[in-house]
């Protein structure tokens, strides 16, 4: 069971873009990595492949490796530790913040189906 998902709120922990903030837009889970919108922005150099496309520069997030972000909490709205628990009998990820303890929910609704 992943632990940062499409549409959380994550907060890079190392290197060029430390303490930046971003949405996750993608998970890559068979590399373990994220790609974050606005964070690890590379240049890459596009060939025209048709009468529309020009040739030209465009800037794209290339993925970042999962360990090098960390959760925000939603409620706390820290870069935190996060756990697993049962609740209602589903797996629900929450803050390990001692001061806070949310049960912190996916993009998609507060508490995620799920069967893994
Ligand atoms: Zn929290």
């Amino acid at each position: 069971m992943a632990k940062v998902r499409k549409g959380d709120t994550v907060q890079v922990i190392t290197g060029k873009y430390k303490q930046k903030r971003g949405t996750v837009k993608r998970v890559l889970p068979e590399s373990n990595k994220v790609i974050v919108e606005g964070v690890n922005i590379v240049k890459r150099h596009i060939k025209a492949r048709s009468q529309i496309r020009q040739t030209g520069i465009v800037e794209v997030e290339a993925p970042l490796q999962v360990s090098n972000v960390m959760l925000v909490c939603p409620r706390c709205n820290e870069a935190v530790r996060i756990g697993f628990r049962e609740e209602n009998n589903e797996k629900v990820r929450f803050c390990k913040n001692s001061a806070c303890g949310a049960t912190i929910p996916d993009a998609t609704g507060w508490v995620r189906h799920t069967a893994d």
